[in-house]
Formats: structure tokens, C-alpha cells, sequence
């Protein structure tokens, strides 16, 4: 990384008012670190160089004309996961059947973004429609892990994630369904949040498995990740599941978290979220980070979300049903691909045929199944009962126990590219601490909290009460600033490991 390219987006902010570089400048130290570094990453899948630089300038002759009145983001370059339509910029979820397709309109978290100045650097790879946990599912090929590059990032938002880690932009947005902002967090060495089911509006979130699917932000620090959160917080009255709910003043909360440190605060520790199976580099890490809450004053509970082990096998019977019927609208006629045939049933079929990747196709077959007659009540409906003994787990946890629950976020470190590819229910396992979160609609944050005896990260998991990601990006500083994990010196060993 060079200078401009390791800053934190308030020394960004800083450098940017006292004229030591300008908005042009810092665009471009990003756009020239993707060029040099996308090769081997391949975290990008469209770089949006031109677009980026007129919206630089353009943010110059506001810090010019407005100084410190500002928006918060004017200059501030931010990747975009592929999964968010961008008005005139190609959005392809990594799928080859939306090739070429260019949204005519824009996604509300990144307009709201753009509006508080925010410049699109461009779109980042993912697995296929976000299906997955490694970025092995895109049809653009997988993204590496700028700490190990034989290695994943995590996924399904492994591009934003990489992006961030190597320095290609110090913030990014991604979605999570079932962990995909967290795990690519934790396996890349940065921040990254879920928010809350309503919190963050998804209109122009191209739809996945809708009533678990979020948009939400990458930073290099709890601090940095405060700000595009609170730029993209809110209802929109184009997505009628945003929820009007106030939104704090989250750089606030974390000042308070300074303060105060974390005295009275009860933090849940779910029993099982300590499984067999588990890297002990990462239950060793885990533990060691409860131990550091506790110094911060915080208070340990034990506490047992006893439906854990249910919420993959629910996950992915609810996860296919909704994403079968939501894929059904890539038909050849509306979007991207077209596959000519004589027939239109013939068209829709070779379309789809080869429009879509096999963990695409595997999940539409799944969700078809399991919605289908004479089969809904076994599946369907059964998981739809047990997300509610989840949600009740949790809801019973918070009302009497805790304030915020610790956990890890993946039983692994960074896995080795190829290593899971042929397994889809290795690859599912994955999800094994973040999808309950999802099922439960509840804020999710990861925060680096260590590293195994390889260097690769690991990530500490906080879950929070519905919409109080406040006490998350809290305890998330609070910890963060007591830990001694130390990005930024990782940072610089990564980025001579990968010579450049
Ligand atoms: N790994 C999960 C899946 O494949 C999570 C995906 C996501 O959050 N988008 O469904």
C-alpha cells in the first residue's frame, strides 16, 4: 500500500480539508493500487476509473466550495459488491446471464452513499448471485485472499472484502444473507457488519433469499465502518421491509464505548457456538478475546441458544425456496443473456442453461423441491417453524440473560482455493455461526481478533438486539483499540507478501 491508500477514512477526511492531497489524488492512488494489484486479486470485476475520476473532481470543487461543511464521504473512494445495481455502470451478480446488463436506475444504500460524496472505485467479484462462501462460485473466477493469495477470502462478498484488506479502497459495501459481509471479514482481517433486517433499504440489492438478505459496510476500523453505515441507515419508501426506525448517531456510540469502556454491559456467551470441529487457533483467539471484553469491564454470561444446530439444515431449505423463486425472472427476455431457439419454452431453458453456474442451478432445483406440492409441509413449512424457535432462542437470551452476544464468526481460518470446491456441504458448514443471525434478522459485526500460527486473521463475532448495531460498533472500538491485533502492521507484511 502507499501512503494515501493505508489512511483511515478520518485521515483521508482530514488531508482532504487541509488541502495535503485532493479528492483527485486519493481517487487516483486507489484506482492505481486496483491496477497494480487486480491481477492477482481479481476483487474487481468492473473498474469504473472514468466515472470515478469525474466524481473526484466534481467533490473537489465541493471540499473547495464548502470546506468543513462538506457531506462526510466527499472524495471517499468505496467499492461496491456486484450484487447492487449501479445506474450505468454493468452489474453482473457474477453471473453470466445478466452479461452486459447495465441497471437503469440506482440502488438506494448507494445513492444515499453518493450523496454524502462517496466515489464508486467500481464493482467487486463475488460467488455467483452470493451463493457461497468462498468467491469460487463466480463465473469471473475466484477472488484471492490478499494475505495468502493460494487462499480464499471468504464469501459470497470475497471482492469487497479483498478490496478493502489490500488497500484498493478503504471502504466497501457487500450483502449478507447468511454471512456473507462477516465471513469475508473474518478471513480477510477487517470490519464488516450485517446490519439489521430493515435497518439499511435494499432496494437495488439484486433479491437473493429475501427475508435474509441485508446490505451493509467493509472498513479497516470500527470508526471507519461508522460512517458508511450512517450514510446508508434509514427507511426508503422504495423498500417496504426498511423500517422507520431513528437513526443513532453512530460515531457517537463510539466515543461513548471510549468513555465509558464497556462497564455494565452483559455479553452472552453461547455455548453452542464452541463446537467440535472448530479451528482451536480460532476458539483459542475467541476466548482470549472474551477475556479482553472482560478487562474492559465487561460482564460474561454463559448463555445456550439451544437451536443452533438447526439453523443450517434450515437455513438451507428457506435460503433455495426464495432464491428458486426470485431467479425465476432471468428468463432471456428481461435481462442480459439470450440464448436464440425456436420455441420460447426452448429459449427460457437454453437460456438458463447456460446462463447460470451449478451451485445457481443447485439451489433453484432445491428450492423448487422443497416448495413443491405434496413436499412443502415436510420442508418448507417445518424450517419456517424452526427459524422461529431460532428467532425465540435469541429473543430469550437478550430479554434475560445479555446485552450483546461474543461468538466467533467461522470455524476456519482462510481455506486454501479449491480445497472445499467440491463439497457443497463442506462449503455450507461455513455458515455454521453467522446464519442463525441471518434466520434471526438480527445485527451481526465482525471485528479482527487475531491471527492463527499461518498469519491468517480471525474474526470476533458480536451480535446485537434488533437495531442496536450502537452497542455492536461500541464494543467492536472498544475491543478493537485494546486488542493487540494490529492491521496496519499486518497490512504492511501482506502487502510485501504479495510483492507489491
Ligand atoms: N454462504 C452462504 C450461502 O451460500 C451465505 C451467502 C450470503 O450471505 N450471501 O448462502
Amino acid at each position: 500500500m502507499n501512503e494515501l491508500t493505508s489512511l483511515s477514512v478520518a485521515e483521508m477526511r482530514s488531508g482532504l480539508l487541509s488541502k495535503q492531497f485532493s479528492c483527485v489524488e486519493l481517487v487516483d492512488a486507489h484506482l492505481s493500487r486496483i491496477e497494480a494489484t487486480n491481477e492477482v486479486l481479481n476483487s474487481f470485476i468492473t473498474i469504473s476509473s472514468e466515472l470515478a475520476r469525474s466524481a473526484a473532481q466534481n467533490a473537489d470543487s465541493v471540499i473547495a466550495q464548502s470546506g468543513e461543511e462538506s457531506p462526510p464521504l466527499t472524495g471517499i473512494p468505496v467499492a461496491v459488491k456486484d450484487m447492487l445495481v449501479t445506474e450505468g455502470i454493468e452489474t453482473t451478480c457474477a453471473s453470466q446471464i445478466l452479461k452486459g446488463f447495465i441497471p437503469p436506475y440506482q440502488c438506494t444504500a448507494v445513492s444515499r452513499m453518493c450523496k454524502r460524496g462517496a466515489v464508486i472505485v467500481g464493482k467487486t467479484n463475488l460467488d455467483e448471485f452470493a451463493m457461497g462462501a468462498s468467491n469460487e462460485n463466480s463465473s469471473f473466477g475466484p477472488v484471492r485472499n490478499p494475505w495468502d493469495t493460494k487462499r480464499v477470502p471468504g464469501g459470497s462478498s470475497g471482492g469487497s472484502a479483498a478490496a478493502v484488506s489490500a488497500g484498493q479502497a478503504p471502504l466497501a459495501l457487500g450483502t449478507d444473507t447468511g454471512g456473507s459481509i462477516r465471513q469475508p471479514a473474518s478471513l480477510t482481517g477487517i470490519v464488516g457488519l450485517k446490519p439489521t433486517y430493515g435497518r439499511v433499504s435494499r432496494f437495488g440489492a439484486v433479491a437473493f433469499a429475501s427475508s435474509l438478505d441485508q446490505i451493509g459496510p467493509f472498513a479497516r476500523s470500527v470508526e471507519d465502518l461508522a460512517v458508511l453505515l450512517q450514510a446508508i441507515a434509514g427507511k426508503d419508501e422504495r423498500d417496504s421491509t426498511s423500517v422507520d426506525e431513528p437513526v443513532p448517531n453512530y460515531s457517537e456510540a463510539i466515543a461513548k464505548g471510549e468513555n465509558e469502556a464497556l462497564s455494565k454491559l452483559r455479553v452472552g456467551v453461547p455455548k453452542e457456538y464452541f463446537i467440535d470441529g472448530m479451528d482451536p487457533a480460532v476458539e483459542d483467539s475467541v476466548r482470549k478475546s472474551l477475556g479482553v471484553l472482560e478487562k474492559l469491564g465487561a460482564t460474561l454470561v454463559d448463555v445456550s441458544l439451544p437451536h443452533t444446530e438447526l439453523a443450517i439444515p434450515t437455513y438451507y431449505i428457506l435460503n433455495p425456496a426464495e432464491a428458486s423463486s426470485n431467479l425465476a425472472r432471468y428468463d432471456g427476455v428481461r435481462y442480459g443473456l439470450r440464448e436464440p431457439a425456436d420455441s420460447l419454452q426452448e429459449m427460457y431453458a437454453r437460456t438458463r442453461a447456460k446462463g447460470f453456474g451449478p451451485e445457481v442451478k443447485r439451489r433453484i432445483m432445491i428450492g423448487t423441491y422443497v416448495l413443491s406440492a405434496g413436499y412443502y409441509d415436510a420442508y418448507y413449512l417445518k424450517a419456517q417453524q424452526i427459524r422461529t424457535l431460532i428467532i425465540n432462542d435469541f429473543k430469550a437470551a437478550f430479554a434475560n440473560d445479555c446485552d450483546v452476544i461474543a461468538a466467533p464468526v467461522s470455524p476456519s481460518t482462510a481455506f486454501a482455493i479449491g480445497e472445499k470446491a467440491d463439497s457443497p456441504l463442506q462449503m455450507y458448514l461455513a455458515d455454521v455461526f453467522t446464519c442463525p443471525i441471518n434466520l434471526a434478522g438480527l445485527p451481526g459485526m465482525s471485528v479482527p481478533c487475531g491471527s492463527d500460527a499461518d498469519g491468517l486473521p480471525i474474526g470476533l463475532q458480536f451480535i446485537g438486539k434488533p437495531f442496536d448495531e450502537s452497542t455492536l460498533l461500541r464494543c467492536g472500538h472498544a475491543f478493537f483499540k485494546q486488542s493487540s491485533f494490529d492491521i496496519r502492521s499486518m497490512a504492511r507484511k501482506q502487502a510485501t507478501e504479495f510483492a507489491i
